[in-house]
């Protein structure tokens, strides 16, 4: 064993951890997680932990579903893995995209099935640009995002999230890449400001910048129905019909990126219900397997389905794919999941829960270190604030998934040695528990971050 390099490489190891400060992890061990059951998880040392974050709003039916598990061990002995591609497929993958048609706000959807979020994403701008192209509009290429936002890690998807820092980092090429402001109502409004003003403002911003950028040149907008990455702020009501209203003028196509709010957040199946959304494209992850799988879905309308097909007609093969497109096992499992959630009621269930997690959210309201407090579905956040108790400047709302608020550093820590987990986005402090959280268990969950605020105040 070479003992030197054990040393040297103590904390993480050799294992790279993303959105962690690596020069500190040359030092300091992980959170190391080995067990999951119900909403809670346990770490190496034995320590029960209940999870407010769903690992990272994935775990919609916990850590035990054994109903998952099953599908998956099926799956694995029946046909462990075939690629889709080539006029190949494999029965499930058929099977997920005919389930999965009806349910999505599109008309006449067609699916496509990968692994993570950000090829859903990053897919879904190379279909805009694929049809733009065989619409003999190749110029056509720019995208619109809000700053603040997440939508992945590759390259076009980072480029897509609206934090500059990380443009910068890893010098993104930011060519076809413009921005809007976030929406965060009522922070964001100037004094006086109506909340049909402020969306005004925001919807008349949206027309500025496709206009400066020249409306032919514009293919997309991408934007999650409520933006958990910088910290959770539901829309201002009328702000995504104004939206639509501008694209729809300016033939631009709306990508609702439902990766962290699909599969029941809200208490629907999908955020675009209860918003009244209607997008071109959605991409779908996370709770689609309740992470027990990696498997996310790019879905398009019948519309931009035809264009792809004459696009191809033109040049031959549609030439795109990814090996593990449509994977057998993620497909099974995400068919489970589909059961699952018809045959537990599971949405039934979470709106059951909703007004309780609301009311706890609500009554930290008054707290001497929360500023401010949103709920919208089974999630919540507050935004933590030292102004109240004479403190370093914190509360900074909307900032972006890079920048991590002192605060909420301290609260994170704080919170990890009372067993909870709550996903910290600057100095946000975002709630988002298991789907299946009894009711006993949310009491649980807001005793354990009261206590853990009252530690770190
Ligand atoms: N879109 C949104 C809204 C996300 O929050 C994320 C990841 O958190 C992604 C896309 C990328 O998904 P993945 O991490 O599975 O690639």
């Amino acid at each position: 064993m070479d003992v030197e390099n054990t040393l040297t490489n103590a904390g993480s190891g050799s294992l790279l951890i993303g959105f962690s400060n690596l020069r500190r992890a040359r030092g300091e061990r992980p959170l190391v997680i080995t067990k999951g059951r119900g909403v809670f998880i346990a770490d190496e040392d034995g320590r029960e932990i209940l999870d407010a974050s769903s690992s990272f709003y994935c775990a919609a039916l916990g850590y035990s579903d054994t109903r998952l598990v099953e599908a998956a061990r099926r799956q694995l002995g029946q046909l462990p893995f075939y690629t889709t591609g080539m006029h190949r497929t494999v029965d499930v993958a058929l099977e997920l995209a005919e389930k999965l048609k009806p349910l999505v706000p599109i008309a006449d959807a067609h699916v496509a099935i990968y692994c993570t979020g950000s090829e859903a994403v990053d897919f879904a701008l190379k279909f805009m640009r694929y049809r733009n192209v065989a619409r003999g509009e190749p110029q056509r290429r720019k995208v619109i995002s809000r700053w603040g936002s997440y939508h992945g890690g590759t390259i076009a998807s980072a480029a897509l999230g609206g934090g500059r820092d990380v443009h910068d980092a890893f010098a993104l090429p930011m060519d076809d890449f413009l921005f809007v402001s976030q929406p965060n109502w009522p922070a964001g409004a100037e004094p006086g400001e109506s909340e049909a003003q402020y969306v005004g403002r925001l919807i008349a911003e949206l027309e500025q910048t496709i206009e400066a950028a020249g409306p032919e040149t514009v293919a997309g907008f991408v934007a999650e129905p409520i933006s958990f990455s910088c910290g959770f702020f539901p829309p201002p009501a009328g702000y995504f019909a104004g939206v639509r209203e501008v694209l729809d003028r300016h033939g631009i196509l709306y990508l609702d990126d439902e990766v962290i709010c699909g599969y029941g957040r809200t208490g629907h199946l999908f955020a675009a219900e209860p918003l009244g959304l209607k997008p071109d494209m959605m991409s779908l992850a996370k709770g689609m397997t309740s992470g027990y799988f990696p498997v996310s879905a790019t879905i398009i309308s019948g519309e931009l389905y035809d264009w792809l097909e004459r696009g191809s007609e033109q040049r031959g093969t549609f030439a795109h794919a990814t090996t593990a497109s449509g994977h057998p096992v993620g497909a099974a499992v995400a068919l489970e999941m589909l059961r699952i959630v018809k045959e537990d009621r599971l949405l039934e269930q979470v709106q059951a829960r909703i007004p309780s997690l609301h009311r706890h959210v609500h009554a930290l309201a008054d707290h001497p270190l929360v500023g401010a407090v949103r709920a919208f579905g089974l999630a919540g956040a507050l935004t933590l604030t030292t102004a109240r108790i004479g403190g370093i400047g914190a509360g900074s709302a909307a900032g972006g998934v890079a920048m991590m608020g002192a605060v909420g550093r301290i609260l994170g820590r704080v919170m990890l040695d009372h067993g909870l987990i709550v996903r910290i986005t600057g100095d946000n402090a975002v709630i988002a528990p298991p789907l299946i959280i009894q009711e006993s268990e949310i009491d649980e969950l807001f005793r354990r971050l009261r206590a853990a605020l009252d530690d770190a105040a």
